[in-house]
């Protein structure tokens, strides 16, 4: 049996989860036997969540984990300058600026219309363009140094 406890990280009174921090507890959840993934969705659905932001958090969950758990070297590969997505999103700059968890923000270039706009690296191969394909709003793009 699953702890319902487990499926959702406590974080401090008075501030919603976030959406990373959701997506770091069901990386490892959906992989953590035997909690399947009609259990996840149940779970989430209790929730209020809808069907397609279920969807949404478990695939990017999913890409997370194949991300965390790869070797170095596909890391490597997909936040080297010149790294382009399948949708099109190529990596222009790496910078100092960092985020939470480590994390580095990377500019990127849609290679459809040519908006640019950071993200964090782990997000580089899912990222699709905010300006043209309706993906999530970019970070802003901090100063060349
Ligand atoms: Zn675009």
């Amino acid at each position: 049996m699953i702890d319902r406890h487990e499926l959702f990280p406590t974080v401090p009174k008075g501030q919603p989860a976030s959406r990373e921090l959701w997506m770091d507890q069901f990386a490892r959840l959906l992989h953590q036997p035997p909690l399947d993934e009609a259990a996840v969705r149940e779970a989430l659905l209790r929730r209020g969540l809808s069907g397609r932001d279920i969807d949404d958090l478990l695939t990017a969950a999913r890409r997370k984990y194949e991300v965390m758990t790869s070797q170095p070297t596909s890391w490597e590969h997909i936040t080297r300058i010149g790294y382009r997505n399948p949708d099109g999103q190529e990596i222009v700059r790496k910078t100092d600026v960092g985020g939470p968890q480590g994390q580095r923000i990377y500019v990127l270039r849609c290679t459809v219309c040519g908006h640019e706009y950071a993200a964090y690296g782990f997000d580089a191969d899912i990222r699709r363009c905010p300006h043209c394909q309706d993906g999530p709003a970019g970070l802003p793009v901090p100063a060349e140094t």
